[in-house]
């Protein structure tokens, strides 16, 4: 490992550390998530992906013809496509899609031997049918998590060789106090929502086998779940494989998907991944996430020059916001993440008046 987690202090906790120099450009580490799920609405809008790893599963050209409603349209170098239809199949009870057999078995072992719906008939009926339909009435796109990854942790607890250290696994990404849990909960599912905490939590202890999970299935337990996929739902955008340059015929094509599928352009998912989850924040990261691989796997590629010793950072904060002022930028992140940002650029204005930026002002005016 070129990398490794020190504890930083009291304040900041953990961080990712460079062991040795990396240019810029250059991949600082692969992983691929403890557990990961397509958003709900993503998922009822038609974008196919592996249950699994959430590689499309459509080819470049079905998934433009799809998002277009255009069956007629061609995609020039369609042979570029990575999709390779003919490892495509299925759970023979449920029915549900994976990219290859690899992450069929993977998925059942993992999780999906606990939560395989298995008769198709009574779907309907079935608790985590209801959950994901409660789910989405309650959060419309853009989505920015889904609860059905909540079931997915719960099995992979349960079917654990040691479940023990399963659970440990998912306890670091959930280190708050229950009151923190409790703001950022609401803050996460708006205060229209708040009553409905308890229906989803219903679903859910119905959903379960509280075999070694029972004190997640507790009224605490689950804000602690919620919480955790709010804060810690690192969303991904998969984007579709038109990856030819041709740069007319590209803008058109986005033109037509929008038009026709509106904000739906991109598979997405939430997914929780254990190097990833220790890099901290920073206003001037020298680091992002990207997805090279075309599924959940994430690559951390650097954005400057790092040299061994340095922390690695990456920024929680959209492109729009980061570039707002300090007061904004750490507004958001108290709201939605609990700190103050204390890098060097937060730093060299820490004597900025506390006023928000121009961009939020006009926002604050328009609404
Ligand atoms: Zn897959
Ligand atoms: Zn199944
Ligand atoms: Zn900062």
């Amino acid at each position: 490992m070129d990398i490794e987690i020190r504890s930083i202090d009291n304040i900041k906790g953990k961080g990712l550390f460079a062991k040795k120099d990396f240019n810029a450009g250059s991949v600082i580490f692969e992983e691929d998530p403890i557990v990961c799920c397509q958003f709900s609405w993503n998922a009822a809008y038609g974008y196919k992906a592996c249950d699994h790893c959430l590689r499309p599963l459509e080819s470049a050209e079905e998934n433009a013809r799809r998002l277009t409603a255009k069956p007629e349209l061609h995609l020039p170098y369609s042979n570029l496509c990575r999709t390779d239809k003919s490892l495509i199949t299925s759970c023979s009870l449920c029915d549900i899609q994976y990219c290859s057999t690899k992450c069929q078995t993977a998925a059942y072992n993992q999780y999906h031997r606990t939560l395989c719906f298995e008769r198709k008939s009574d779907l309907e009926d079935h608790p985590l049918y209801q959950l994901n339909e409660m789910w989405k009435q309650m959060h419309y796109p853009p989505e920015t998590s889904t609860i059905m990854i909540i079931p997915r942790i719960l099995a992979t607890i349960q079917q654990a060789v040691n479940p023990e250290e399963a659970q440990a696994q998912f306890l670091q990404f959930c280190h708050r106090t229950v009151n923190d849990d409790s703001k950022i909960a609401h803050k996460f599912l708006g205060d229209k929502f708040v009553d409905q905490i308890s229906t989803l939590h219903n679903l859910l202890v119905q959903a379960m086998n509280p075999d070694r999970i029972s004190h997640f299935l507790t009224q605490e337990g689950f804000q602690t779940l919620i919480a955790l996929i709010g804060t810690n739902g690192l969303q991904q955008q998969l984007s579709p494989e038109e990856a030819v340059k041709l740069d007319k015929f590209i803008d058109k094509l986005y033109e037509d998907m929008d038009k026709h599928s509106g904000t739906f352009l991109n598979n997405e998912g939430v997914a929780l991944y254990s190097l990833q989850s220790s890099c901290n924040h920073s206003c001037i990261p020298n680091a992002e996430t990207t997805y090279l691989h075309n599924n959940s796997r994430l690559s951390l590629v650097a954005l400057t020059d790092i040299k061994a010793g340095d922390e690695i950072s990456t920024s929680y904060l959209d492109e729009c916001t980061l570039q707002r002022s300090r007061y904004s930028r750490n507004k958001e992140l108290t709201q939605n993440y609990l700190f103050a940002c204390t890098c060097p650029k937060c730093e060299l204005q820490a004597h900025d008046p506390d006023v928000t930026s121009d961009e939020d002002d006009s926002e604050e005016m328009s609404e």
